[in-house]
């Protein structure tokens, strides 16, 4: 049965032809979904009976189903834990700026990238999200809080351009007139540098914002940090990048988590410098969160604002990620990890 939620306008537009139910029907239904965002096919009152009932029958309006939400005392951050069909748990987070609310989402249950410092991949990938999954996980969020969300990043669990499809059509219905209508220039894609899908991604032309998961100012130490540094060099995503500011005029995020000992080192920065020199950019510097299935410990805050210093001071403008909901804080995949351990408990 079609996962109505996640086809396009133009998918939905299809679908109901080959039901046999006129062509207009699909944009009532599409707005009812994704700009008035209602939980229940009763609340569709312009839509005929026959119809919600045809459709209704194995696809349900709600792909997630809040298992845990953990609210911030300090500034307001909100965790959420999410059950799928299937009885998969992926996590989101609400975030509050004076800019607006922003909503971090999973693209994926677990994730096969491997990255050394990361909770999300210790499990290994279990199965991609569909667009309905990840539409829920913000649509949720909004009703439940009442918050509007004007943000979104797709920085939670998962590798999006390894559910490259999938996230497209997330873009195209997120972004929809007839959805929330979320700006392009609000949404950021997080990669670890898949870099085919990099430039796949800047001929989309869609102006969404590119973060790209650096942490390291060469190969030898990446390969060390993350494994697709052995298929993909910093040579090969630094002309996806270009190619991107090219097709896009936007400045690329590098992300660069920083570990005690391991990259924070004056000369680290000095080599990221000469990589990022005269790009159209900007470093987030990440505070490495320690998990506790790995040894790797935070940069001193000294040698933080010192990496930082270094940057800026080369005309690269960095920014030090602001810990958000320290009191409920859990590293990147930790909570949904946890969640999963206590019930094989129970
Ligand atoms: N797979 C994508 C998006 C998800 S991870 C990517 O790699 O970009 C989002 C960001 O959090 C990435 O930059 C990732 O490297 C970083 N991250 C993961 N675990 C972390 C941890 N324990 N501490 C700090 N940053 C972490």
């Amino acid at each position: 049965m079609p996962d109505i939620k996640s086809m396009t306008l133009k998918e939905l537009e299809q679908y109901m032809e080959t039901i046999g139910e006129k062509k207009f029907r699909a944009k009532q239904l599409y707005e009812w979904m994704h700009k008035k965002v209602v939980r229940s096919f009763d609340e569709m009152n312009n839509i005929p009976k026959k119809l919600k009932e045809k459709i209704s029958q194995d696809a349900g309006m709600l792909s997630v189903k809040e298992v845990e939400c953990f609210t911030s005392k300090i500034d307001g951050t909100a965790k959420f834990l999410f059950e799928l069909h299937d009885g998969s748990i992926i996590e989101s987070v609400l975030m509050k700026y004076k800019h607006g609310n922003s909503v971090c989402i999973s693209s994926q249950v677990g994730c096969r990238m491997g990255c050394r410092f990361c909770a999300s991949t210790i499990g290994g990938l279990t199965r991609c999200l569909e667009p309905s999954e990840m539409l829920d996980q913000i649509y949720h969020i909004q009703y439940t809080t009442g918050e509007r969300v004007s943000n979104v990043v797709i920085m939670g669990t998962g590798e999006p351009f390894d559910n490259f499809d999938n996230v497209m059509k997330f873009f195209e219905i997120i972004n929809s007139e007839n959805g929330l209508h979320i700006s392009a220039r609000n949404i950021t894609v997080s990669t670890c540098g898949l870099v085919p899908r990099i430039y796949e991604f800047a001929d989309r032309n869609l102006a969404v914002g590119l973060a790209i998961s650096l942490h390291s100012p060469n190969d030898e130490m990446r390969k060390e940090l993350m494994p697709i540094a052995n298929k993909y060099t910093i040579k090969e995503i630094m002309d996806a990048c270009d190619y991107y500011i090219a097709k896009t005029n936007r400045r690329v995020t590098f992300e660069y988590s920083l570990v005690k000992d391991v990259n924070d080192a004056p000369e680290h920065a000095r080599m990221l410098i000469d990589l990022l020199s005269g790009k159209l950019c900007h470093v987030n510097l990440i505070p490495v969160n320690p998990i506790e299935e790995r040894s790797f410990e935070q940069s001193e805050k000294d040698s933080v604002y010192r990496f930082q210093k270094l940057l800026e001071n080369a005309h690269i403008r960095a920014t030090v990620r602001r810990e958000m909901g320290r009191d409920i804080n859990a590293a990147c995949g930790q909570l949904r990890k946890r969640y999963a351990e206590s019930k094989e408990v129970q």
